[in-house]
């Protein structure tokens, strides 16, 4: 299987922004330090976006199935999807990777190494950052639970359809590191 590369696809926009979040002003587009970017001309500043961290996990079982959660919420409710979210403040990417698989799917675990680091569209960021993490030890038996409808583990050889391209890439990323 290639590696997909997240550079061939177009990213939107992010949800554009009306309000200064320091003060409250008005926002505009201006041509500020090389781009087009949101300013407020009330804090003579632009109002920068970046990509949006988050963390997700690739959990295996014996090391033919891999943990999936069908997601509840936007977007791509309804689809299966890795264990994982965003990263809270004060957080490190594998608290909030182990806090993540906690809370959607009942299970706690430990960070065996990094699968790599991505991005994704998302339809409010614009784009997310994702770093994806290996564990093969947890305990705990899979329960869904927030922004989870169900939490179980898939054969490698018939996994449905997954929701993020990024998440396909962390699978792969196993596929081709695992030993042999
Ligand atoms: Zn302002």
């Amino acid at each position: 299987m290639p590696l997909e590369s997240s550079l061939t696809h177009s990213y939107p926009p992010p949800r554009e922004k009306k309000y200064c979040p320091f003060c409250g002003g008005p926002l505009s587009r201006q041509f500020v330090e090389g781009r087009h970017r949101l300013y407020c001309d009330a804090c003579a500043s632009p109002h920068y976006e970046n990509p949006v961290p988050a963390s997700c996990v690739v959990v295996m079982d014996e090391g033919t199935e891999v943990l999936l959660v069908k997601r509840n919420i936007p977007p791509k409710k309804g689809m299966w999807c890795l264990p994982g979210g965003f990263m809270e403040l004060h957080e490190s990417p594998e608290e909030a990777a182990m806090r993540e698989l906690h809370e959607e799917a009942g299970i706690c675990g430990r960070i065996e190494t990094l699968l790599g680091v991505t991005t994704n569209a998302h339809p409010d960021y614009g784009t997310v950052l994702l770093m994806g993490f290996l564990v093969h030890h947890w305990e705990g038996a899979p329960v869904a639970g927030d922004d989870a409808d169900e939490a179980r583990f898939f054969s490698l050889e018939a996994l449905p359809e997954i929701a993020f391209q990024s998440h396909r890439h962390f699978i792969r990323r196993y596929l081709l590191t695992r030993p042999v």
